[in-house]
């Protein structure tokens, strides 16, 4: 029987019968009528109507097995999930939505940053690998934008592959460069399914398990790469956080990114440009992205709001052939959790440009610093390895905007050449931990290097480290 066609079993306990509590206090009667489960196999026990918590018993199939499952389809899981297949392990991309690409398509923030330095020194190109060969395939099909709006004082020839600080991009092109290189490498994918929480034993990941149309499935893996941005499997495995920012009301705003039509070619220096098509930064929402209630409001207000503002710009002269030609699938969510990992990349390794032996990716995005975007003296700090593993929780290696940091380094790292690079780290790594049934913690991190120097990555390091 092939592992990913596996027949069904149950998840289970010691008795067979996983058990959960769901506990709906913010709100109420609502959360506790509605579950999240309701598919044939969730056995209820009874609830009285004035309690806010609602117990299910559930049983869930196992539906497929595979080495390694990657959860979420944005920049660093599509990469990632190329790195494990060409590496080896027989792959599963799992994606809430009906397209990958992530914030890069979904959230339409379409210009992929920090594949070198956005100001001299620039002459490394820190982002190489498969991130590069996603880039060549999205020329290929044509999908390079005409202008972005961040200034870059060097020019490079990225039909060349020298690929310059940012690169403009078609997230229809995008989407597509994406699912002909999974195609062609052989990754499993599952789209319209999002992950609701890990399949466990103790502090063990064992695979996950996914709400769809077709119910509630569990799919078993070696090991699962947590590329859904906001570290759900991992948060979920019971893993802790960065506590940076130390408040909530410091994170990152989200923005509702749109696209305009109708814009006369050349007028819009702050747009990301393909012929008379702009994409623009929309209203901004201060709030928890991972909180049901804040997304629903920020999706609300900003969405009101930019109907308003485009009115306002249509009724200017000149702007009468502008229209809003599409909003983002959903509101842009720059930063929620930073999980815990063996290391947290500091403010100061960031600025002192900190070189690891541990190595895996390197950011040159800016950061932002004390309020202003901060230029590095050097080619990019290194994302060490342990950054990607968190702690507390097996069988999890950690990918993107997921990394062990603080919000600082998280500001660059979480750009998507950056978090491409890592998402080559993390395919990479969790092929090998499958591969040799080593946990992601004890890996033999030179063998991790001369994996990713095989496949063009760059680690500054040479091309053969032992
Ligand atoms: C407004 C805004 C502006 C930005 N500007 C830039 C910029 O100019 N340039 C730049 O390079 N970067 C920019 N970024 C940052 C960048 O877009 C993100 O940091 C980057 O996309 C992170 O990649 P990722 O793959 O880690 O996560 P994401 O892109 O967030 O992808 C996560 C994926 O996982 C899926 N997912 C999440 N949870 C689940 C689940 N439970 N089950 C199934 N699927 C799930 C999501 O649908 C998504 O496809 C910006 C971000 C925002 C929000």
């Amino acid at each position: 029987m092939s592992k990913h066609n596996s027949n069904a079993q149950t998840v289970g306990s010691e008795s067979g019968i996983r058990r959960r509590q769901f506990i709906g206090a913010a709100m109420g009667g609502a959360v506790a009528a509605t579950g999240i489960l309701s598919d044939v196999n969730a056995a209820r026990s009874a609830t009285r109507p004035d309690q806010d918590i609602y117990r299910e018993v559930i049983q869930t199939p196992v539906v497929a097995r595979y080495d390694v499952v990657v959860a979420g389809g944005g920049p660093s899981g599509v990469i990632a999930a190329l790195a494990a297949a060409r590496s080896g392990a027989e792959t599963l991309l799992i994606e809430r939505y009906g397209f990958l690409g992530g914030n890069g398509t979904a959230g339409l923030m379409t210009c992929y940053n920090g594949f070198r330095n956005q100001r001299p020194p620039e002459a490394l190109q820190s982002v190489k690998g498969i991130p590069a060969q996603y880039i060549a395939e999205i020329v290929r099909l044509g999908g390079v934008a005409d202008a972005v709006s961040y200034p870059m004082p060097v020019k490079h020839d990225i039909t060349k592959g020298d690929i310059p600080y940012c690169v403009g991009f078609d997230p229809e092109a995008a989407k597509v460069a994406a699912l002909n290189m999974l195609k062609k490498e052989g990754v499993r994918l599952r789209l319209h399914s999002c992950v609701a929480a890990p399949m466990l034993e103790g502090n063990r990941v064992t695979g996950i398990i996914a709400e769809s149309k077709s119910g509630r499935q569990a799919i078993a893996a070696d090991i699962v790469v947590d590329a859904t941005g906001d570290g759900d499997i991992a948060a979920r495995a019971g893993a802790s956080v960065v506590k940076s920012p130390a408040k909530k009301s410091d994170l990152l705003r989200m923005t509702l990114m749109y696209r305009l039509g109708g814009v006369p070619v050349g007028s819009d220096k702050g747009a990301i440009c393909i012929g008379e098509r702009a994409v623009k930064w929309g209203p901004a929402f201060q709030g928890d992205g991972t909180d049901v209630e804040t997304l629903t409001t920020a999706e609300v207000e900003t969405r009101l709001k930019l109907w308003d503002q485009i009115e306002a710009r249509r009724n200017k002269p000149g702007s009468e052939s502008v229209y809003l030609m599409q909003t983002a699938t959903g509101i842009g969510v720059r930063e929620t959790r930073h999980i815990l990992g063996g290391y947290v990349l500091t403010v100061q390794n960031a600025i002192e440009g900190t070189r690891f032996d541990d190595v895996v990716a390197i950011s040159s995005n800016p950061m932002a610093y004390q309020g202003k975007r901060y230029f590095y003296k050097h080619e990019g700090f290194d994302v060490p390895y342990r950054s990607l593993v968190p702690k507390g929780v097996e069988n999890v290696v950690l990918t993107g905007r997921c990394l062990s940091a603080e919000q600082d380094p998280f500001w660059s790292a979480r750009a998507m050449a950056g978090a491409m690079a890592i998402g080559h780290a993390s395919g990479c790594a969790a092929a090998m931990a499958a591969k040799s049934s080593v946990p992601p913690r004890k890996l033999d991190v030179k063998a991790l290097q001369n994996l990713l120097l095989s496949q063009n990555a760059e680690l500054r390091m040479g091309k053969r480290i032992t």
